[in-house]
């Protein structure tokens, strides 16, 4: 197969059993990306049946499920991260924001929860509205449709724990090209310097975590989409890719009023360079 980042062909990395099918995965010489080919491989319906295995938690309020709390535990301080931009003024009510790969919607909701304990007030019912294309929600509240999904629409492109599950180039770009001129791309997803030649990898214990990203195969996607800064915040584990140098420097100036790390560099950060790579090793996500 040949690398979605920059063509290269790729080489067997290494194979690791789930059930009973054996997984292949490999890896590109060149920029380090690393796929779960047998997944890319596999049929629509195949495909389909392991992200739901992967969902069944979502929408499901159990509060000692541990997939729950993990769950929970990663958006939090994402959507704190989320409302502090909107209320230092990098964001507005104006701004066209989607949760790219939300599913239930949880994550807008506890965006929206924030702002209005914090602001007591809002004209938008949801200030970041969710796309998912795999639940094919339609007219519900806080949901954009397919038709809403313009490319270079959006002020505000947020994408959590979404790109490790993305399968070839096509998926990649849907998502960064949705960015405006003047917009802002939030992801998250874990980056590393080198991907663990180990099939009993933390990362990999669901076959759903197929495309696995390192700083090197990041930064060319980066590159290659036109963004000019970036930003890494650390308790929320985000990158911020900014389309324009101006909101880039908005985005300095009020970041000593944002709690937590800060890391800046005109080129992708490349913020995780050795193993382990999170500091809470056994919560990465
Ligand atoms: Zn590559």
């Amino acid at each position: 197969m040949e690398c979605l980042v920059c063509n290269t062909k790729m080489e067997p990395y290494f194979e690791k059993k789930y059930d009973i099918k054996t997984h292949i995965f490999e890896r590109c010489p060149s920029c380090g990306l690393v796929i779960n080919s047998t997944v890319y491989n596999m049929s629509e319906a195949e495909w389909s049946d392991a992200n739901n295995v992967h969902k069944s938690f979502q929408g499901e309020i159990d509060t000692q499920n541990p997939s729950w709390k993990k769950r929970i535990s990663r958006l939090q301080p994402q959507a704190e991260l989320v409302y502090q931009l909107y209320i230092n003024g990098l964001f507005d009510e104006d701004t066209k924001a989607v949760d790219y790969g939300g599913g239930d919607g949880l994550f807008s909701e506890m965006i929206q929860k924030d702002y209005l304990e914090k602001c007591h007030t809002s004209q938008k019912k949801f200030l970041v509205k969710t796309y998912e294309k795999y639940l094919q929600i339609k007219d519900k509240d806080g949901y954009y449709n397919e038709q809403d999904m313009t490319p270079k629409s959006f002020d505000l492109a947020i994408c959590s724990a979404v790109l490790e599950h993305m399968i070839g180039r096509e998926d990649v770009d849907y998502f960064f090209n949705l960015v405006n001129d003047t917009g802002v791309a939030i992801i998250h997803t874990l980056i590393c310097e080198s991907v663990p030649q180990d099939p009993d990898w933390f990362y990999i214990s669901m076959p759903v975590h197929c495309t696995l990203w390192t700083n090197e195969a990041m930064s060319r996607i980066y590159t290659q989409h036109g963004f000019v800064g970036c930003a890494y915040h650390l308790p929320s584990k985000m990158w911020l890719f900014f389309k324009d140098s101006e909101k880039y420097n908005l985005c300095k100036d009020i970041s000593s009023k944002i709690p937590g790390e800060w890391t800046f560099s005109p080129s992708f950060v490349d913020y995780w360079k050795a193993p382990p790579y999170h500091h809470h090793a056994m919560d990465p996500r």
